[in-house]
């Protein structure tokens, strides 16, 4: 058994294709001085020809796994007009009288060892991507053939030293069984994209599998836990199989009820949406039958690259989500970065506490020219589907009125320059601050809807740090406190006659689902894999049921007797569903 890092989830189990490297014949002889000029010309060529190439995968990747994704290869276009990275290949060929070809190669292993030595995964990120982008230019100066996968349909796992982008672009998800790196990280590119394409992959198995594995040889590999099989015997191969099929019936048995409506056995309606970040979750959350998307979490568009999304870049996204959809709602949430979400290309300050620090909201009414280019965004979207936008982190109705002046700029703006948007478009708050909570009643007469984030609120409400290891016990959702939070929203709301959702995950915790129920929230959102197993308990559940089981809960002193009453009402089928999604 080899330990590595699991990456995307899921199991493979077949035969390896070992990657080789790239390795190239290099001239060895310098080159005159006459024929300087004519170096120069199959660099430029070379570079010329594989921009073409790279915008050819961008587009092709754009069809496969969504625009967002395909932004990547923005950075290895970029690489090719960096005027450092370039000075350095002619500085090398004009004063070194070296072929254009070693002067690439050395220019590469240049700036690869330079960003390596730092200590920043980001920098680390970027020499890949140096490699990657240096690579195809060698290959067009050399005319050396792409190493291709193996021709036959016959599936594998792919092993590979590191894998980069475009390789990962090449690679059709059919053939490819699960990939295995001895490099990366669960952040890089690759790792991103072997996600959005569905594959299982394990990273990080460094020199435990060099020269190990050779192609051919049996593997199987668990993109969860991120163990790797070399050669199993049988009874290995008859567990994870086994394992396998579990997880496909789990699924397909699910896939059963997709068409039915989401309603109680007396007839309550819930809708059930689902939490997204990217395009291609999307097409994992309409395959589950998705009631819509209701919370899309777009500080996702702004991470893992170099420069803020502009308006045109965000636009088509949400215009995309938004034409998926055809016609179900979608809550776009605004920026939400600070706390553990930070952008590389956007300094922010060093905090103490940066939970309770500039982070979301606070960062948009500061940094407004920010905020509107993505107001004006969505608001283009808006004219594409049901659209609604949502606030992160809201504290108060000044933050709200703040917010919603710079969307009346926006919404201005769009006008001057000739845009259509819909003008009514609807605007809700999160409610994920006990500050929030307690206002709840006078939040509720300046928007159109609410979200409960309980994530954050289970967080603040109990001080609990949400992502600090040592007291994860201490992280109750089934608190008191948060019971008492939750109803004094859901009836803040009801008075009000607004829209009441919730998107934390406790929305897609099975055990729940009496408290929504009793408290006859109108919408559940979560991750795409909760839906059909919440739907399947909620056919089971009557809302008269659910409402004496609040009442109990409401009863209990401490989180052991909340639990106690809603494990009566659980039972184990459903429990076993949950554990597979
Ligand atoms: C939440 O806080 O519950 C929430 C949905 O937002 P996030 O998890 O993105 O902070
Ligand atoms: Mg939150």
């Amino acid at each position: 058994m080899i330990q590595g890092i699991g990456a995307s989830f899921g199991i493979a189990i077949g035969k390896a294709f070992v990657l080789p490297n790239w390795e190239w014949d290099l001239p060895e002889q310098k080159i005159d001085v006459a024929d300087l000029a004519r170096e120069f010309d199959r660099l430029y060529e070379g570079i010329r020809t594989s921009k073409v190439e790279i915008e050819q995968m961008k587009d092709e990747l754009r069809e496969v796994v969504g625009t967002e994704e395909s932004y990547i290869f923005d950075a290895h276009l970029a690489i090719l007009e960096d005027p450092v990275f370039m000075n350095e290949i002619q500085g090398i060929i004009q004063r070194q009288y070296k072929a254009a070809e070693v002067a690439v190669k050395e220019a590469i292993d240049h700036f690869v060892t330079m960003f390596d030595l730092l200590d920043d995964e980001y920098m680390k990120e970027r020499a890949l991507d140096i490699k990657d982008v240096g690579n195809r230019l060698l290959k067009h100066l050399l005319g050396a053939p792409e190493i291709t996968l193996p021709a036959d349909t016959q599936p594998f796992i792919l092993v590979a030293k590191e894998l980069s982008p475009s390789q990962l672009a090449h690679l059709n998800p059919k053939h490819v069984l699960g990939i295995a790196t001895l490099a990366g990280s669960t952040t890089s590119h690759s790792s991103i994209m072997a996600r959005a394409l569905g594959i299982p992959l394990v990273v990080g198995l460094e020199s435990k599998l060099e020269d190990a594995i050779q192609t051919g040889d049996y593997l199987i590999l668990d993109g969860a836990s991120g163990i790797v099989h070399l050669e199993p015997d049988t009874e290995l191969t008859k567990h994870y199989s086994e394992l396998h099929a579990l997880q496909k019936e789990a699924t397909q048995r699910l896939k059963g009820i997709i068409d039915i409506k989401p309603m109680t056995k007396d007839g309550k309606e819930m809708e059930l949406a689902a939490n997204i970040s990217s395009l291609k979750e999307l097409d994992v959350a309409l395959s589950s039958g998705t009631n819509g998307v209701g919370l899309f979490r777009t500080e996702f568009l702004y991470m893992d690259r170099h420069r803020l999304p502009q308006e045109e870049e965000q636009f088509e996204v949400y215009r995309s989500v938004a034409d998926k959809l055809e016609g179900r709602p979608l809550i776009i949430r605004t920026l939400d970065i600070g706390g553990d979400k930070q952008l590389d290309y956007f300094e922010l300050p060093e905090e103490e506490n940066p939970f309770l620090g500039y982070r979301a909201i606070r960062i948009c009414l500061d940094k407004t020219d920010l905020f509107k280019t993505q107001l004006r965004a969505i608001l283009r979207a808006s004219c594409h589907g049901k659209v609604k936008i949502m606030y992160p982190l809201i504290s108060s109705i000044d933050e709200v009125r703040a917010a919603n002046a710079l969307l009346n700029e926006a919404k201005q703006e769009l006008t001057e320059a000739g845009h259509r948007f819909q003008e009514d478009i609807e605007v809700g708050v999160m409610i994920e601050l006990p500050a929030a909570v307690m206002i709840a009643d006078l939040l509720a007469e300046e928007v159109d809807f609410f979200s409960i984030g309980t994530n954050d609120l289970v967080q603040f409400t109990l001080a609990v740090d949400r992502m600090n290891d040592q007291i994860s016990h201490m992280y109750e959702p089934f608190h008191p406190a948060v019971l008492r939070m939750l109803k004094q929203t859901v009836e803040a709301a009801k008075r009000a006659g607004i829209h009441i959702g919730v998107c934390g995950e406790m929305a897609g915790d099975l055990r729940a689902l009496p408290i929504w129920l009793a408290l006859d929230v109108d919408e559940l959102s979560m991750s795409s894999n909760a839906i059909l197993p919440i739907k399947e308990r909620l056919l089971r559940l009557k809302q008269e049921d659910s409402r004496s089981t609040f009442d109990e809960l409401l009863a209990c002193r401490t989180s052991k007797e909340i639990h106690e009453v809603l494990a009566r009402g659980y039972d184990s089928r459903s429990a076993s569903t949950n554990a597979l999604a």
